[in-house]
């Protein structure tokens, strides 16, 4: 590889068919085409628009900056006076203030903003300068023409897009904006999305468990991850492993939401009634297991035209598919550009077994760098899908190829940062 060859998109690695499941890459492709991203736009002002997407673009209203102006504290003169043995100063332009004029022969005190007096066009900067008799300054080195000056438009041009429709908006794309004079942004509404854990077993985290029971996961690690990616978060329900109240539930959740995220009752045991509900719903499967461990049982559907990403309800197996899927379903529906893949090569510290059927994303953790200047992983030597916390102490996942027979220490693998 050399360092310009792209990573591909985080796949299973392999062409091998896998039966009735889809692979990764098709799995990506069919939840997308679910999705229709959001059309709906609304005004929002400029400090509350952090992670919203923005709609239309934002372009510099003006050349930035607006005017010459001084990038040091110093003196301000012209390059053709600059031999005198001292220069009186005649004076002081300070940021804020409208363009002074420089009488010929003289220096001006001039601050970092200032506008640069009309008559010079080099800037001397304090530390280069000494006081000479009465109020005058000798210069200490012979000053360069231009220096110290910020030129009009040398940041943007006046009509340059600062930032492009589709953008998540952060901090620093909202100081952009700020810089170009835009006090609000049209952004795209958030998509309106619900989520619906299943469970006879599943109790409110906070409340005494039951014997046999055990808290809820999944509900509010799902709702915080569609919270973190820009979604208004509609409903969280919990309800136990019965088709009529999941039928009538599914039902209503796909009337007032963009998208519905479910876990649990994903697989083939006889409490799983996931995949029944949606088919007496009519809805049209796109994904009916993935051949991905952990995470085969994951479905994606769509109830009249609202997508459902129907996750399992092992939590790492619904962390991992949430990272693989619904981060980028997500991101469409909000109207936001491709995420682009990050994907990067690493070394494993140690050997690690894979039992060849299914690609795996197994949790890793990054723990300093090798001395080709690669990063070193360490991961456990088999997934849990019931172990969130192999992802607590991740940051990120090492992809094994379905027909991988295991790594050895020192192995290249690839590996896909958590977002
Ligand atoms: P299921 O997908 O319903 O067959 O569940 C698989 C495993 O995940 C079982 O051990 C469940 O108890 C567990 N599980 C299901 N839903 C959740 C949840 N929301 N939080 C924590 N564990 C869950
Ligand atoms: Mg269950």
């Amino acid at each position: 590889m050399t360092l310009l060859d792209p990573i591909p998109a985080p796949g299973c690695g392999c062409d091998a068919e896998h039966g009735s499941l889809a692979s990764v890459p098709n799995a990506v492709a069919w939840a997308l085409a679910c999705v229709r991203p959001q059309t709906q736009t609304e005004c929002v002002p400029l400090h509350l628009a952090a992670g919203r997407v923005l709609a239309t673009a934002v372009r510099a209203q003006t050349d930035l900056p607006r005017f010459a102006c001084a990038a040091m504290d110093g003196y301000a003169l012209r390059f053709g006076d600059a031999q005198a043995a001292a220069l009186p100063v005649s004076g002081t332009a300070a940021a804020g203030q409208p363009p002074a004029t420089l009488r010929p022969g003289t220096a001006m005190r001039i601050f970092t903003g200032a506008p640069l007096p009309h008559g010079a066009d080099s800037v001397v900067m304090q530390e280069d300068t000494r006081p000479a008799t009465g109020n005058a300054i000798a210069l200490i080195s012979a000053p360069i023409r231009g220096a110290h000056i910020r030129l009009p438009g040398e940041d943007q041009r006046a009509g340059d897009v600062l930032i492009a429709a589709g953008q998540r908006l952060d901090a620093l794309s909202i100081g952009s904006c700020a810089g170009a004079g835009a006090g609000e942004l049209q952004v795209f509404c958030r998509p309106k999305v619900s989520v619906l854990v299943t469970g006879d077993e599943l109790t409110t985290a906070g409340s005494p468990l039951a014997e046999g029971a055990i808290w809820d996961v999944n509900g509010p690690m799902i709702s915080a991850a569609l919270t973190a990616a820009g979604c208004e978060l509609v409903d969280l329900i919990r309800l136990p492993d019965q088709p009529d109240l999941l039928r009538a539930t599914l039902f209503k959740l796909a009337r007032r939401n963009d998208m519905i995220v479910t876990s649990g009752g994903a697989s083939v045991g006889d409490r799983d009634h996931m995949a029944d509900v949606l088919a007496d719903l009519g809805a049209k499967s796109q994904v009916a297991g993935i051949a991905i461990k952990p995470g085969k049982p994951t479905t994606v559907a769509t109830i009249s035209g609202t997508p459902v990403l129907a996750l399992p309800g092992n939590p790492l197996a619904a962390f991992t598919l949430w990272q693989i899927l619904g981060r980028a379903m997500v991101a469409r529906l909000s109207g936001a550009m491709p995420e682009t893949t990050t994907c990067r090569h690493v070394r494993v510290t140690g050997p690690l077994r894979h039992t060849p059927g299914r690609c795996e994303y197994r949790p890793a953790h990054i723990v300093g760098y090798g001395p080709d200047g690669l990063e070193c992983v360490v991961c456990p030597d088999t997934t849990c899908s019931a172990r969130l916390s192999q992802a607590q102490a991740a940051d990120g996942f090492i992809l094994f190829p379905a027909d991988c027979e295991g790594l050895s220490q020192g192995d290249l693998a690839e590996f896909l940062p958590f977002q």
